[in-house]
């Protein structure tokens, strides 16, 4: 099974920590729908002998498109791609974006999952991040979803300045009080280039210290476990049956293909990425010619991506599986490079398979750079 992205590149205004690709002007939204629906049929072939089981809309901002933009996108995936019968299609959008009108509308599309950016239900949050959405559109937006969508999950970022741990609290009670079935949360970080950068680099904002965003994840992760969430990745919490069918496939590197400007590709051997300039890429469609960059992914690289990706979750890192892919030498390394983490209650064993423990999981990056391998190819 495998999964189509397709990164939407406009954003009514930038964030100021973001640093992911988009543009505010929407000129050229017409010509953009478009590019992406040829994109997908220039592709085809990459996935002849693949089932697409789930569709992705991310960004950037998926809902400035109109339900009909998104039904056009969908068409040209249903028309050159072979899908399973129900497969998950999400929709990331903003609080801002979702009158009723259009909640109606997308629920009446083939979206059947909604994946919406409100970070906060505070105001200053709102104004410091530049947020588009202000507190009262983040909550009637999920008091409206709720109504018409099953399947649906928030982002709430942590880590902020100034957010102390009962203020944090309450942004989950919020949540919770919704009835949510999954949340995406995220520690703040601050990006080079971002204003968020500039506004540190002048002393005007203080980011949180790593004790205070542990102190948050702690706080989240005890909070989500109790209400009977499972955290299954380090940034992502779901009740059972609503764990997110794209990222899971993406961290048990499963296929994709990502459609538009900037969005990734895994094929399971190469890795490939699209150019990151709206105008370029439209051209580059136009012409029949695919804007990508692709590098193939050697033993090493695959080992490494696995060990990122597989601590930070809730399946870990099978030792049986590096020793079939990778060679024994793989196996032995990881083991040798883990013990110090087992004796530290960071990691542990369970059947053949290095996992992080409840402490261990905020740490999982860290601990993945230590199991890394550098000088392998
Ligand atoms: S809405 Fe999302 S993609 Fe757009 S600027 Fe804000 S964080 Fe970035």
């Amino acid at each position: 099974m495998s999964g189509i992205y397709i990164h939407i590149p406009f954003c009514k205004q930038a964030c100021h920590y973001c640093d992911f690709h988009f543009s505010t002007s929407m000129g050229k939204k017409d010509a953009m729908v478009n590019a992406i629906c040829k994109e997908l049929e220039l592709r085809k072939s990459e996935f002849e002998d693949e089932t697409v089981a789930t569709i992705y809309f991310g960004g950037g901002t998926p809902s400035v498109l109109q339900t009909n933009e998104i039904e056009l996108i969908l068409n040209s995936v249903r028309t050159n791609y072979t899908i399973i019968d129900n497969p998950e299609i999400t929709l990331e959008a903003n609080p801002d974006d979702l009158s009723e009108e259009k909640i109606v509308q997308l629920a009446a599309s083939s979206i059947n999952r909604l994946s919406i950016g409100i970070q906060s239900f505070f105001e200053e949050d709102l104004k410091l991040m530049n947020r588009a959405h202000n507190a009262a559109e983040a909550e009637k937006s999920l008091q409206l979803a709720r109504q018409h969508f099953d399947n649906i999950s928030i982002d709430l970022i942590y880590g902020m300045p100034n957010m102390s741990l009962v203020r944090w609290k309450e942004n989950i009670d919020k949540a919770l009080g919704y009835g949510i079935p999954h949340i995406s949360s995220y520690a703040l970080t601050v990006e080079p280039k971002t204003a968020l950068a500039k506004f540190v680099e002048k002393g005007l904002v203080s980011p949180a210290s790593d004790e205070e965003a542990q102190e948050h994840f702690k706080l989240l992760n005890e909070t989500l476990l109790d209400a009977g969430f499972d955290c299954y990745e380090i940034s992502n919490f779901g009740k059972p049956g609503y764990y997110s069918k794209n990222n899971s496939a993406y961290w048990q590197q499963k296929k994709y293909i990502g459609i538009g400007p900037s969005a990734h590709s895994f094929d399971g051997v190469r890795r490939g990425w699209n150019i990151n300039n709206n105008s370029k890429y439209i051209k580059s469609i136009e012409k029949d010619i695919l804007p990508m960059e692709v590098e193939v992914l050697s033993a090493t690289d695959k080992y490494n991506e696995y060990i990122m990706t597989g601590l930070r979750t809730i399946w870990g890192v099978s030792l049986n599986r590096i020793a079939t892919e990778f060679g024994p030498k793989f196996k032995e390394y990881a083991l040798l490079q883990a013990d110090k983490f087992i004796e530290e209650h960071l990691l542990y064993l369970d059947d053949e398979t290095l996992k992080t423990t409840k402490k261990g999981m905020f740490l999982a990056d860290g601990i993945a750079a230590d199991l890394f391998m550098v000088n392998l190819r």
